[in-house]
Formats: C-alpha cells, structure tokens, sequence
C-alpha cells in the first residue's frame, strides 16, 4: 500500500513482451498523477478507485494510453469537486444535521455519520449542482430509542426524488431545505453554472 515505488520488480517481472522503458515512463506519469499502490500489482485512488491493473500500462498502445489518462484525470477532478462540495457544506453547517441536530463535529471524519445532500437531484443541476448552496448536512443513519435503526434524516430528504417529486417529509421539501441553509434552487444553480 501507499506510494508506487518506480524500480519495483512487481512492476515489470511477469508480464513476456513487455517494454521495459515504456512501462517505466508510464508508471511515472501515473505517480504523477498522485495514484498509488492499492494492491499486488494494482494501483488506484484511495477511496476512488481502485484495481487499476499494471496490465494497463503493458498493452495499451498510445492512443489508448492517452485515454485512459485522461479518464482517470476526469476521475480526480470529478473526486476534487465532490469533496470540496461535502467539505463546504459541513463546514457551513458547523459538522451538524441540520434536521435533527445530531452533532458530528467531534469526529475524526464526519463523513461517516453525515451525508452531504443534494437539494436538488444531481441530474437536474448543471455540472452535478455540486455547489454548497445546493447542499444540505443530514444524518446518514438514525436510530430510536430502542437503538434499531429507523429512517434517517437523510432518508426523508431522498423520499422527494425517490417519488419524482411526488411525496416528501413534513419540512423536508427542497424549498424548506433550501431555506434552512438560506439559499434557493435559483441561487443553487447560478453558482453551479460557474463550477
Ligand atoms: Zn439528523
């Protein structure tokens, strides 16, 4: 695990009809990228993706080399702009549901607890709607007080797009999400135009 070390044998050993200087300037275009070792002879984004094979860096020609880094140039943007949109909306929301009220400030990745909701469904929005002012902190998971696990807060919100807008919570339509974190559809995508 963790960085890809260039003069690994791994790297180069099995494979027959490989091309030693290829492989090494592709395995170093790849840590370029900051991609890093996820297994035997596979390399990935923690968190990501994973599994991408050395078998890649052997075969492809550089037509698809050329791809394929752009693909996975696209991937790390794409991961860029989702944490940075998780990251705001936490941070806006002081790491608390802002449903319920359920504190996630004290741990080490909030994340875990916290989902960073889309107001409005990502498909309608334009770049994904990956903007703070379309985002909202809910509960990933809730329990009752017995401890079994009841519908979350998040759950609620998602009843809205899961019905097609048909059927929602009590203060858990879009427009009161909205005006819980003081922003509004037509805000939420002006900012997302400019993502
Ligand atoms: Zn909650």
């Amino acid at each position: 695990m963790g960085n890809i070390d260039i003069d690994d044998k791994q790297w180069y050993g099995t494979n027959l009809g490989y091309d030693y200087n290829l492989t090494r300037k592709r395995l170093i275009e790849i840590k370029g990228l900051g991609l890093t070792e996820v297994g035997n002879a596979s390399f990935g984004i923690e968190g990501l993706m994973g599994g991408l094979y050395i078998e890649k860096v052997w075969h492809l020609d550089d037509e698809g080399w050329e791809s394929y880094i752009n693909w996975i140039k696209e991937m790390k943007s794409k991961r860029k702009i989702r944490e940075r949109f998780r990251d705001d909306v936490f941070e806006r929301d002081g790491y608390k549901c802002m449903r319920c009220g359920e504190d996630y400030s004290h741990m080490y990745s909030p994340e875990l607890g916290l989902d960073a909701h889309h107001i409005t469904d990502r498909s309608e929005m334009p770049n994904g709607g990956y903007v703070k002012e379309n985002g909202i902190s809910l509960c990933k998971e809730n329990f009752d007080e017995e401890g079994l696990l009841i519908d979350s807060c998040h759950m609620l919100a998602e009843k809205f797009h899961i019905s097609d807008g048909k059927e929602w919570e009590k203060y858990m339509h879009p427009d009161d999400l909205y005006e819980l974190i003081g922003s509004s559809k037509e805000l939420a995508i002006e900012k997302s135009k400019i993502l």
